[in-house]
């Protein structure tokens, strides 16, 4: 039978044909896709591999799961769905790449790898509200993820911060332990999504406080008490008491490691230049790293796929 060698690894100068960084539904898709063109890509998934779907309880919008699924075994389907095909996964963080020539430079714990092609899918992260008393309770009495925090208040009262769909589905969520959970929005208008506002608007457990910006929190020495709520119209202040609180209020996009190498917009996500492409030659992006107006797990994955196939085109044209 005729040897075919490799597509994937250049084993003569130990040069990788794609790098695939970060493990949402993009990366993993990308994963899938780039593993099935015989690229052989390596993934580093980060520490926290999965993304912000590990963080999220029930996804119900994703096609193909007609009762729901849990974010994090979705993650885990994806992993296997693309480890089944090759890919080779690596559960660390990229501190810093190179991109000034090719082959590109990626460092992962001092070690370098290089890389002919890449395809950043690091995601967003969440953000906080950066107001008086945050720091000293984050972690502790103030959270960003209701699903990892949120079983440490049973029979309090929290406060959830934000008015889209990561509010609803934090606030929601939080019934299941808290006694009361108050969703606090800084204007009267949702961007949640009507099915999700209207699980949480109607839900015997939830009250919804419109025009409330939170100004300061609260706390003893036993941990957090509540928080100093202003109303945009007027200035007017108002306390409000909790043990717990939790931040939805949007999220911003990884890529500090990138080091102003690669074009970003205003608010740092990633520019596509052609296709998935971003500015620099080689290196594709996909998912919520550039995606600030759908952000959603589908769409993510879509875009991962559309990425592996333009790598592979990419990679293909440079031979
Ligand atoms: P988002 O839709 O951008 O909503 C952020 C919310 O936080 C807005 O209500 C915003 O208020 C408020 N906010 C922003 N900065 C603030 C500040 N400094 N102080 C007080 N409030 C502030 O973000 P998201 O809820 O995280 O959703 C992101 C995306 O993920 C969306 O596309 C959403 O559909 C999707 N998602 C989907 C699901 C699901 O389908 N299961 C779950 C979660 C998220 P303003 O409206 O006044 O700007």
């Amino acid at each position: 039978m005729k040897d075919i060698p490799p597509l994937g690894t250049l084993v003569d100068d130990g040069v990788r044909k794609l790098v695939i960084i970060g493990s949402g539904p993009a990366g993993y898709t990308a994963g899938l896709y780039s593993s099935r063109a015989l690229l052989d890509p390596l993934m580093f998934a980060g520490y926290m591999s999965g993304g912000q779907l590990m963080l999220t309880s029930e996804v119900e919008n994703f096609p193909g799961y007609p009762q729901g699924v849990e974010g994090a075994a979705m993650m885990a389907h994806m992993r296997e769905q693309a480890e089944r095909f090759g890919l080779e996964v690596q559960d660390r963080n990229v501190e810093r790449v190179d991109l000034s020539e090719r082959p590109f430079g990626v460092w992962v714990e001092g070690e370098e790898i290089r890389t002919e092609a890449i395809i950043v899918c690091t995601g967003a992260e969440a953000v906080w509200l950066g107001v008086e008393g945050e720091d000293a309770q984050k972690g502790r009495g103030i959270s960003v993820c209701a699903t990892c925090d949120g079983a440490f208040f049973r029979e309090e009262e929290v406060i959830v911060v934000g008015g889209g769909d990561s509010a609803m589905e934090e606030a929601t969520f939080l019934t299941r332990f808290a006694s009361k959970v108050t969703i606090v929005h800084r204007r009267e208008g949702f961007r949640a999504s009507k099915v999700m506002y209207e699980r949480a608007a109607s839900h015997p457990n939830i009250e919804i406080k419109t025009f409330r910006q939170v100004k300061r929190w609260l706390s003893d020495d036993n941990g957090l008490t509540g928080a100093i709520m202003e109303d945009p119209r007027d200035g007017s202040i108002e306390e409000i008491s909790c043990t717990g609180a939790f931040i939805a209020i949007g999220h911003k996009p990884i890529t500090g490691f990138l080091g102003n190498q690669i074009e970003t917009d205003a608010e740092g996500y990633i520019v596509h230049s052609e296709n998935t492409m971003t500015s620099v030659p080689g290196v594709f992006a996909a998912g919520d790293v550039v995606d600030k107006r759908y952000r959603q797990a589908i769409t993510a994955a879509g875009m991962g796929c559309q990425a592996a196939i333009d790598a592979e085109k990419w990679l293909e044209d440079q031979c």
